[in-house]
């Protein structure tokens, strides 16, 4: 179906876009499956071509532009399988809270180093004991004088050793009634003593994208390094975590297109019984289904994606997404494997890594039952 959200200038962009990613980086993406990590130096060229922070404002460094222009991106780096490198990590979860909720002083040291690919950026959240349940991290900032003084250990982390710059998830007050009232968001660079990168850790999928552990042993930072206010941390990480939800929908479908399309092509090809196994009903109402699923997947996630660029409050609508479009790719990737028969399951065939690639879609920014919980409690449901 033809899409009507993108104006003539994304489609430009698009257009850009993809001839950079071709050139420099569909090369590159075997290598940093094969060593778990993507290079410096393709971040450097993404800034300096103005792929990062494209929607970010002109006086840091940005592009400006809508969300809808990173989106595109999103689109061509899931069409690529390109899944090391999370620009939209980045770009789209992590830069707008610096340049919401940052000082001058933090956007000013900080902004226009990240969307030059200079300054690579990495959220902190997680912890060992602790992912779905946010507003009971353990990891402690006390004040000490004019620095807080770090100190617990957090998992999963995305960029965790390509980062420069990691915003950390704390507990600033331990008394804090509620619990989240008590939680707050700080800036700690690399390199800062008593901050060490941890193992980078072994995945199923999503191979060539650096997910480490981290830990903060007495970590010395400046009072300045506070991000917003104290105890603000937890309604800040809420208000963020739409568009990042809705980033992770917009990859979902992109990434459902790129296996729907990739069997389609297989299936014409492969032979058995003397005819394509295109030509088994069973193979055609398969991809049928699959094919009208993503087009009904595509029109919701566009609806939204119109949406959020017009400032709408969509945190329930974008639950739905999420939760809807990365279980259809995980069952629309199993389906596609199946058809590819034994060769499906062959690593060099890349559904067999869309399919591993898939499953984490449904666990990280809110695993699917999370998506559901705020669902229903958004319709009056339960205590
Ligand atoms: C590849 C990867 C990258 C990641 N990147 C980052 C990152 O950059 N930064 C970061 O901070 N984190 C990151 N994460 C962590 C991710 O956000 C968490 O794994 C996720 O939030 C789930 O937390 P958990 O693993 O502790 O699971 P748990 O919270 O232990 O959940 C286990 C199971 O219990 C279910 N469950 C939990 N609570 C409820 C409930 N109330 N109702 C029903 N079911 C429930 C969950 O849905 C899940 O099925 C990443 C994870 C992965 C795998």
């Amino acid at each position: 179906m033809k899409r009507d959200i993108f104006t003539a200038d994304h489609e430009l962009f698009r257009e850009q876009f993809r001839r950079f990613a071709e050139k420099e980086i569909a090369p590159k993406v075997a290598q940093w499956n094969e060593r778990g990590m993507s290079d410096r130096e393709t971040w450097r060229r993404c800034g300096a071509a103005g792929f990062l922070g494209a929607n970010q404002p002109v006086e840091y460094g940005g592009a400006g532009g809508d969300f809808l222009y990173d989106a595109i991106i999103m689109e061509e780096l899931a069409d690529l399988r390109a899944h090391a490198l999370m620009l939209s990590l980045h770009s789209d979860i992590i830069l707008p809270y610096l340049t919401a909720y940052g000082s001058e002083v933090q956007k000013r040291r900080y902004v226009p180093g990240a969307i030059a690919g200079d300054i690579l950026l990495a959220i902190a959240m997680t912890e060992p004991g602790t992912g779905s349940d946010l507003a009971n991290v353990q990891t402690r900032a006390r004040r000490d004088g004019d620095h807080y003084v770090i100190s617990g250990a957090k998992t999963f982390i995305s960029n965790g050793q390509i980062g420069d710059l990691f915003i950390v998830v704390c507990r600033t007050d331990p008394d804090a009634d509620p619990p989240h009232s008590g939680i707050s968001l700080i800036l700690v660079e690399a390199g800062t003593p008593g901050f060490t990168k941890g193992r980078k850790l072994d995945k199923l999928g999503l191979r060539g994208q650096d997910t480490s552990e981290l830990a903060f042993d007495d970590c010395r930072v400046p009072l300045g390094n506070l991000l917003g206010r104290e105890g603000q941390g937890f309604k800040m990480l809420m208000a963020k975590l739409q568009q990042e939800r809705l980033c992770i929908a917009v990859a979902s479908i992109a990434s459902c297109r790129r296996a729907l399309d990739d069997t389609v092509a297989y299936v014409k090809q492969r032979r058995a019984f003397g005819q394509p196994i295109a030509a088994f009903q069973n193979t055609q109402f398969t991809l049928a289904e699959l094919a009208t699923e993503v087009e009904i997947g595509q029109a919701f996630v566009d609806k939204l994606l119109a949406a959020h660029v017009a400032g709408d409050e969509i945190v329930t609508e974008v639950s739905m997404a999420k939760w809807w479009t990365t279980e259809l790719q995980k069952r629309l990737t199993s389906q596609c494997l199946q058809l590819h028969g034994g060769y499906g399951f062959m690593l060099e065939y890349p559904i067999a890594m869309d399919y591993a690639d898939a499953a984490v879609q449904a666990i990280y920014a809110g695993t699917n039952e999370i998506m559901k919980v705020i669902i229903a409690k958004r319709m009056g449901l339960g205590g």
